[in-house]
């Protein structure tokens, strides 16, 4: 059966992309990249030497300049790749609540969109990749075989939001998760370069009122209805 080699899944934080884009790769034994990770990477540098987050010439040289890796998980504790930044092990610090505050401001840099986005396209060479993110579909792999954006209501996010940040120790309040979400839509949808929005030829997932076995059983439809000759 024809499988598609290139598969770009967008949508908002907590749509689900990350589960069914990690699944995916699973499946098909793809490299699955999550470029979420490289811009938390870039922020948590920025914040850890305590540079200005709106100082764009500063943070977009810190881009150019940092070395960062996506690794196989090197830890059985859950995750589903290892995050190194000049080596050193950054996975689980990149996933924080300062981190999340600050990523989206840094993501509307032109210049770190540049710099990431080489080192995705890079990454991408190959094919058999999955590759999650807000602009794939659009910008980083504009001919991916197969284009998926992930959609599920902003309540519902902050829900699956809330119970991930409890299973972390954390007691976040719901309203404040809902709050978060929606700033982080409003700037990622508008800002000016790369902004979040599906690609013409996308198929739309709405994950709602679905279950993580629901996406996977409907995900796997899709990629087992993919047709070489209609995709690439
Ligand atoms: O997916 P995740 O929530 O980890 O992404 C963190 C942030 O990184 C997003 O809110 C967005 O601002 C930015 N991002 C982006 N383009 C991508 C991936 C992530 O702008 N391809």
């Amino acid at each position: 059966m024809c499988k598609p080699s290139t598969i770009a899944i967008d949508g908002p934080a907590a749509s689900g992309k990350s589960t069914i884009g990690y699944y995916l790769a699973q499946r098909l034994a793809y490299l699955y990249l999550d470029t979420g990770a490289l811009y938390r990477a870039v922020t948590w540098a920025a914040l850890q030497q305590g540079l200005p987050i709106m100082d764009e010439a500063c943070i977009t040289r810190l881009a150019e300049e940092v070395e960062i890796d996506v690794l196989p998980p090197a830890v059985e504790d859950g995750r589903q790749y290892t995050v190194t930044l000049a080596g050193v092990d950054i996975t689980w610090a990149i996933r924080t609540p300062e981190v999340d505050r600050a990523v989206s401001p840094v993501s509307i840099y032109p210049g770190v969109r540049e710099a990431l986005t080489q080192q995705m396209r890079r990454i991408a060479a190959q094919g058999r990749v999955v590759m999650v993110g807000r602009d794939i579909g659009t910008v980083v792999l504009p001919h991916a075989d197969l284009k998926i954006y992930v959609v599920a209501s902003a309540e519902e996010r902050a829900h699956r939001r809330l119970l991930d940040r409890t299973q972390q120790g954390c007691a976040p309040d719901f309203e404040q998760m809902l709050q978060e979400i929606r700033r982080r839509d409003e700037i990622d949808s508008g800002r000016a370069a790369a902004p979040l929005r599906p690609a013409a030829d996308a198929v739309m997932f709405d994950t709602t009122s679905m279950t993580k076995e629901q996406m996977f059983d409907a995900v796997e439809q899709l990629v087992d209805s993919f047709a070489c000759d209609s995709g690439g």
